[in-house]
């Protein structure tokens, strides 16, 4: 039995991150991942954006809160820049306009365009296809892979440790101790925190732990050749404001494409289903000029959401179990904020010091009894 101070469930961008802080601030942690490597789920199959205007009022606070992290990280945490500039641009097709007057309204920071300056942005916009726009200028690309790996080497700098191919299959709470059963060995923990992505239901059930009624959803992507003629590396993202599709580029004059689809789904290695490939493709032609010859490469990961859609960060009602699930689309984001928060909730911290009371309000587990 490996004895440990906090086992941390899952090794995605939620789990790493909330170990790093706990083993930073001197705790024993060690960190679970099923796969053989950390990052295989949600984390490794994101659109890796910044967004300020984006998901419900917590995910706001923490994605606000991380911005700093994100543009100035610790001294020593990465090797170079984590962030690269990239504004959002969100077009209403004739419609959508009061969507886009509601975003408007609610959004901080975001600037209403004329169809002119939207085609102006993003050559290939249909004029037809825009009757208004709002652009965010202050979004970001977030270097994903780099952000993850940083906070796995943080644990390790601190003492913790990660060990793969270690699913919780069974935990049972013994003499105020959680007992850990994985094919990696078992553990033995006074804490667990659940970051399990997709599967952080499942973790609760395999604990006698009441879940929170999480839902994954399946969104895919695709990657094409840009525009003839154009180099598409500065352009914003662009996307409709009803949240129907998104264009984003990439290196090599590339575009990401995505039908923003949002599909119930068993948690899984989820694949594309060629259907949303055809959807994406029919949603994105209809509001840009872009010619797809072929699909260069394809893929679909989990979005897991509360029923609230806010996240669920903090204790359970169950002593010494700690949720930092349903982090929807927003998880990277929110991240380095959203760990700060739930590894304070652990050490039974004061969340206001952080300036986020609000957000660990609003991100309660507790909500769902
Ligand atoms: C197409 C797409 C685009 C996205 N775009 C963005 C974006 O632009 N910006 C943004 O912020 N977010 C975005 N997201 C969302 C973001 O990817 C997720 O919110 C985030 O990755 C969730 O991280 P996680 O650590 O909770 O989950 P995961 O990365 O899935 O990690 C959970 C881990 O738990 C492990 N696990 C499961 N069960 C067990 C068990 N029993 N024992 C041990 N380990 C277990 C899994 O193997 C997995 O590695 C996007 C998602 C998708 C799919």
């Amino acid at each position: 039995m490996h004895r440990t101070d906090i086992a941390v469930i899952g090794a995605g961008i939620a789990g790493a991150s909330v170990a790093a802080e706990l083993a930073a601030a001197g705790r024993r942690v060690t960190l679970l991942e099923a796969e053989d490597t950390p990052g295989y789920h949600s984390t490794g199959r994101s659109a890796a954006l910044w967004i300020l205007n984006y998901g419900p009022r917590d995910a706001r606070l923490l994605s606000g809160a991380s911005r700093g992290f994100f543009l100035s990280p610790p001294r020593g945490f990465a090797d170079h820049a984590l962030t690269r500039r990239r504004a959002v641009l969100m077009i209403a097709p004739p419609g959508q306009e009061q969507a886009l007057a509601a975003m408007l309204a609610e959004g901080e920071g975001m600037r209403a365009l004329g169809p002119a300056e939207a085609c102006a942005l993003v050559p290939i916009l249909r004029p037809g296809a825009v009757a208004g726009a709002a652009v965010e200028e202050d979004a970001f690309d977030i270097d994903v892979a780099a952000l993850h790996q940083a906070y796995l080497r943080m644990l390790r700098a601190h003492g913790g440790q990660v060990v793969t191919g270690a699913r919780a299959e069974a935990l049972t709470r013994r003499n105020g101790m959680w007992e850990i059963a994985t094919p990696a060995g078992a553990f033995c923990a006074a804490v667990v925190v659940n970051a399990a992505g997709a599967w952080a239901d499942v973790v609760a059930k395999r604990a006698s732990v009441t879940p929170l009624g999480l839902t994954p959803m399946r969104r895919t992507a695709l990657i094409v050749d840009g525009p003839p003629g154009h180099d598409p590396d500065a352009w914003p993202l662009v996307g409709d404001v009803a949240h129907t599709w998104y264009a984003r580029p990439e290196a090599r004059r590339k575009l990401m494409l995505s039908p923003a689809d949002e599909t119930p789904i068993e948690p899984c290695d989820v694949q594309p289903d060629e259907l949303d490939l055809a959807l994406a493709i029919d949603r994105v032609q209809a509001a840009l000029d872009l010619p797809v010859a072929r699909i260069e490469h394809r893929w679909a990961g989990l979005r897991t959401f509360t029923p609230d859609r806010s996240l669920a960060i903090g204790p359970g009602r169950e002593e010494g179990f700690f949720w930092s699930a349903g982090q929807g689309g927003y998880g990277i984001q929110t991240a380095p904020a959203a760990a700060k928060l739930a590894a304070a909730l652990v050490l039974g911290r004061d969340p206001g010091a952080l300036g986020l009371a609000e957000a660990a309000r609003l991100a309660d587990p507790r909500r769902f009894a």
